[in-house]
């Protein structure tokens, strides 16, 4: 076992450990097949963006999706309907009412959001059906990839739920009565207690949770689930509706967009770091896994990964602003110095975003010598840009040559994407050297 392999493994073991005693809270007995589940039953799994996975306890253990179903049939509709559309029919508001509220908007009958029943029955109407794609298909399809892995149904549950799911007809018919619906709610009710059904285990959740996180991409495989936005569109959804009537709270302690289901399934998801599940079936009144809610609560504590905790970041992105009179490599006579010296070098490093172009930006402007010096930017130790940063960066070297300063970049990976050929871009190098060797005789000629 590797040394990072220990150290997960051991933090979610130890967490186990400390959690288990507690006895709180009953198994959801509403469902008759659910009470026969083990109540000592304890699984935690994590799984990274690099598709590592950690677990213990009863990891392997399966148990049906329950509500832990509805964020992935959320972002299916999102996908197939877009976002605009969806929420003509089910709303995005945190209902801070319990899962199974009767509960529409007066006027349209619009549920509150996809998270409580009323919402998850709608957006289940939402997929369509078709002879050679029937509806449920599509659904189980979609939460095998979420999960990386073939899922399927348990049968013993499903009837279960049929057999006592009049609550959940009775919101159908409710949500028909009320709106313009153009799908049908109470056909689709059945479909959703199937979904409901859909067999999985805590590995199986940590790694549909960890497709969330990796923005859609099952980090397992690599398989394109959802796009990117609709992986934000559901965590967003999760984040302020996922936990029902406790949503408010979980976002103030924990701060991690969450799921839970009341077979004492739990998920939450760390955007861009990774996949969170637990496993165990005795419930607060709420719905939510005892057990679930304080590891994850605790875990999320002890790493700092609460989303509105803002580490400053860890490297700098300018690592170097000067002239290049100043830089080790200048040459020793009078002349050449002086040419230098009207050389500004501005060197970044890492992953620039748009707070990273900000700094990069303001240090280019910061780092004029005077008003018709040349500038070079050496993004030779920068790992990638975004679409965003690259316009920024763009824009601002182009009103820098504007202002009459001679702009250079040197970028042999082409990350600014300049092309050769445009006159308004900055000129591009693959060495530094070069750039500023460039930019020292051009200074001896007067801009045009
Ligand atoms: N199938 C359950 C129901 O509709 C799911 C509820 C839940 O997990 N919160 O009642």
């Amino acid at each position: 076992m590797s040394a990072a392999a220990d150290a997960v493994t051991d933090a979610l073991r130890e967490l186990r450990s400390r959690f288990a005693g507690v006895r709180d809270g009953a198994l959801a007995d509403y469902i008759p097949q659910l009470a026969v589940a083990d109540p000592e039953a304890f699984g935690l799994a994590l799984i990274s963006m690099d598709g590592h996975r950690y677990s213990t306890g009863e990891a392997d253990v399966p148990f049906t999706m329950q509500s832990v179903s509805k964020p992935f049939v959320y972002a299916l509709a999102l996908s197939v309907l877009g976002v605009d559309e969806v929420s003509r029919w089910v709303n995005a508001e945190p209902s801070g009412e319990a899962f199974n509220a009767i509960s529409l908007e007066p006027g349209t009958g619009r549920p509150d959001n996809a998270m409580v029943n009323a919402g998850a029955i709608v957006t289940t109407a939402l997929i369509p059906d078709a002879a050679d794609a029937p509806r449920f298909d599509r659904i189980l399809d979609c939460l095998g990839r979420f999960a990386g892995r073939q899922l399927d149904v348990d049968e013993a549950v499903y009837a279960s739920e049929v057999a006592t799911g009049d609550r959940n007809r009775a919101l159908a018919y409710l949500i028909r009565s009320a709106g313009p619906l153009p799908v049908d709610p109470v056909g689709a009710v059945e479909t959703y207690f199937r979904q409901c059904s859909v067999r999985v285990t805590a590995l199986d959740l940590a790694a549909m949770a960890a497709t969330l996180a990796n923005g859609g991409v099952n980090p397992l495989n690599g398989d394109v689930v959802v796009d990117e936005p609709v992986a934000a569109q559901v965590l967003a959804v999760m984040a302020t509706c996922g936990m029902y009537d406790g949503s408010g709270d979980w976002l103030l302690r924990v701060g991690l967009p969450a799921k839970s289901g009341v077979s004492g399934g739990l998920i939450a998801a760390g955007p861009a770091r990774f996949g969170l599940a637990a496993y165990s079936p005795l419930l607060d009144p709420s719905g939510t896994s005892v057990r679930g809610r304080i590891a994850l609560g605790a875990l999320s504590e002890r790493l700092g990964l609460h989303l509105m905790h803002n580490p400053a970041l860890a490297a700098s992105t300018v690592t170097l602003v000067t002239t290049a009179d100043d830089l080790p490599s200048a040459p020793t006579g009078e002349q050449e110095r002086a040419l230098r010296e009207r050389v500004a070098v501005v060197a970044a490093q890492g992953a620039i975003d748009f707070t990273a172009a900000e700094r990069v930006l303001y240090a280019l402007d910061e780092s004029r010598p005077d008003e018709t010096a040349s500038v070079v930017l050496d993004l030779r130790q920068v790992t990638g840009i975004d679409t965003v940063a690259r316009a920024m960066l763009r824009s601002g070297l182009a009103r820098l040559t504007e202002g009459g300063r001679r702009t250079a970049v040197v970028d042999p990976a082409g990350h600014l994407g300049v092309r050769g050929g445009d006159p308004a871009a900055p000129r591009r190098f693959s060495s530094r050297e070069e750039a500023v060797d460039r930019s020292a005789r051009d200074a001896e000629r007067p801009t045009t």
